[in-house]
């Protein structure tokens, strides 16, 4: 079989990539995956019990793009959810991001009231900062409190997460749930929060439904490669494979993932508990609250970070510190060397911590940028 793309990796980014060319260019697409289902990280089925579950860990759609969520909207309908995430500190169940309903659970009222005094003074209201940022504030007391909320929410978390200080990390990573100054419980402010009504899987499904677009499935980049026959490829696998490590592996930082199922119909009161403080794993997610569902029974998911090790667990997470953005910058070289001849793209291929919507955004800019305008031009030129 002969098709005008080949697309290596059929999650958010190569569903979207695949979907754009199929309709857009009406091109032939060949997307192939080395698991056994599409959709990537995102994927989610029925266990036994009817309870919906992602395999990969739980996944939350939250976006401020207009466009990706008009984009997405074509392919699901969506149901209303606002995640929130509550830590164990002291005994407590506060609310995260650390906000000023966590600082009057942990604190007597007279603390409490001056520090919010002090915060709203300083940042204002509904503003968030970084905790990195907070700890170096001039005023000793607002330090202090910092260093609290340094020690009991992020310290122990990120230690297990990353096997790494807060510090040692692209600030970026701790940013990602800055204090909030505020009264909003909600683990994310983004305009667009939901869940697709039927799941992930079903909204892939939808997108790649498309006579252009042929899936193959339980196949990897190296046993198809000199098989298929193509004119242009996407590749959104981890970069350092792509090009068979020759600066070295990339570290990847991956997870397991352990589900409890309970005899109750409700278990925890919030989505997801975290526990920055005690045990070896970081968070427990009761998946019923993702998706609504009313069953008898619940299913629990319990995350142990783990090392990852090249073929044996999944390479989750990119590590975003200085050195590893050193090594990956060498294979970017080698990316800059295919001249647009291979297109790489996707968490794994760009080395960034996409969230969902990110990775939807590069794809939709992707095909924009380079597919189509490429495209274009070679019409104009009578290729
Ligand atoms: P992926 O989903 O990783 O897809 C890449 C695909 O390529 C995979 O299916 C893989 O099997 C395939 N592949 C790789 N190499 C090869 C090869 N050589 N040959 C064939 N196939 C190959 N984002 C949110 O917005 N909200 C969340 O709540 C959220 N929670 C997350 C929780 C966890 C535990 C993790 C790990 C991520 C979470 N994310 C979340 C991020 C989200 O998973 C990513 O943004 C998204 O999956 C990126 O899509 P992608 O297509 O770039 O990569
Ligand atoms: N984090 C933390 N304590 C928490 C929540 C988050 O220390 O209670 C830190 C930790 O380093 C984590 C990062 O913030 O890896 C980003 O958290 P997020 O929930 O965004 O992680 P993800 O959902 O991507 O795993």
């Amino acid at each position: 079989m002969k098709v005008d793309w080949l697309i290596v990796g059929a999650g958010f980014t190569g569903c979207t990539l695949a979907e754009r060319i199929a309709t857009q260019l009406n091109q032939k697409v060949l997307l192939i995956d080395r698991r056994n289902h599409v959709g990537g990280n995102a994927y989610d089925y029925h266990d036994q019990n009817g309870i919906l579950l992602h395999k990969y860990g739980p996944h939350i759609f939250h976006t401020n793009s207009k466009k990706v969520w008009d984009y997405l909207s074509a392919f699901t309908e969506w149901r209303p959810y606002h995640h929130h995430v509550r830590a164990v500190i002291d005994g407590k169940k506060v609310p995260v991001p650390f906000n000023l309903n966590s600082l009057r659970q942990l604190f007597p009222p007279s603390y409490a009231g001056r520090m919010e005094a002090a915060l709203m003074a300083e940042y204002g209201f509904e503003v968030k900062v970084p905790i990195l940022k907070m700890r170096e504030h001039s005023n000793p007391e607002l330090r202090t409190l910092a260093d609290f909320i340094y020690k009991n929410v992020f310290y122990g978390y990120t230690l297990k997460q990353w096997e790494l200080k807060p510090e040692q990390l692209d600030p970026l990573v701790t940013g990602r749930v800055p204090v909030y100054i505020s009264r909003d419980d909600r683990y994310f402010q983004d305009t667009y929060q939901a869940m697709p009504r039927y799941g992930y899987s079903a909204l892939f499904h939808r997108m790649l439904d498309n006579r252009n677009i042929r899936i193959l499935l339980n196949t990897t980049f190296r046993e198809l490669e000199d098989l298929a026959r193509f004119n242009r490829m996407v590749y959104t696998g981890p970069v350092d494979d792509y090009f068979n490590h020759i600066h070295g592996h990339l570290p990847y930082r991956s997870l397991r993932f352990d589900l409890v199922t309970a005899d109750e119909e409700s278990v925890q009161e919030v989505g997801t508990i975290n526990y920055p403080n005690d045990y070896d794993f970081t968070r427990i997610t009761e998946q019923k609250h993702l998706s609504g569902q009313r069953l008898p029974v619940s299913t629990l998911v319990v995350e142990y970070p783990q090392r990852h090790v090249p073929g044996k667990t999944e390479p989750y997470y990119p590590i975003p510190r200085e050195e590893n953005y050193a090594q990956y910058n060498l294979y970017l070289k080698e990316v800059e060397k295919l001249n647009g001849t291979v297109l790489l793209a996707g968490r794994l291929a760009d080395y960034k911590y996409y969230n969902m919507d990110q990775a939807v955004a590069h794809a939709l800019k992707l095909f924009e940028d380079c597919v189509a305008r490429q495209e274009t031009a070679s019409r104009h030129h009578g290729r």
